[in-house]
């Protein structure tokens, strides 16, 4: 059995911080395997996808500022 590694979803840790309680979250996103998705950190930046993302602190802030991103390496494996 033979896998294609760019048809798996990527998945991707943000690191959050709430713009107003200053509280460290970190959020786990996945990217649809589409042909033209994000396959590392650099790319999933300029794709914009984070900007679609919505934040919700749980001090009921809405600003979130993203601090960190960490990619998932052996998900599915
Ligand atoms: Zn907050």
């Amino acid at each position: 059995m033979s896998v294609a590694l760019r048809h798996l979803p990527r998945v991707f840790t943000l690191h959050i911080r709430c713009d107003n309680c200053l509280r460290e979250s970190s959020r786990t996103i996945e990217v649809p395997a589409v042909d033209d998705a994000p396959c590392d950190v650099d790319e999933l930046v300029e794709s914009g996808f984070l900007g679609a993302l919505r934040f919700n602190c749980v001090c009921a802030g809405v600003v979130g500022q993203i601090i960190g991103i960490s990619q998932e390496r052996s998900y599915g494996l």
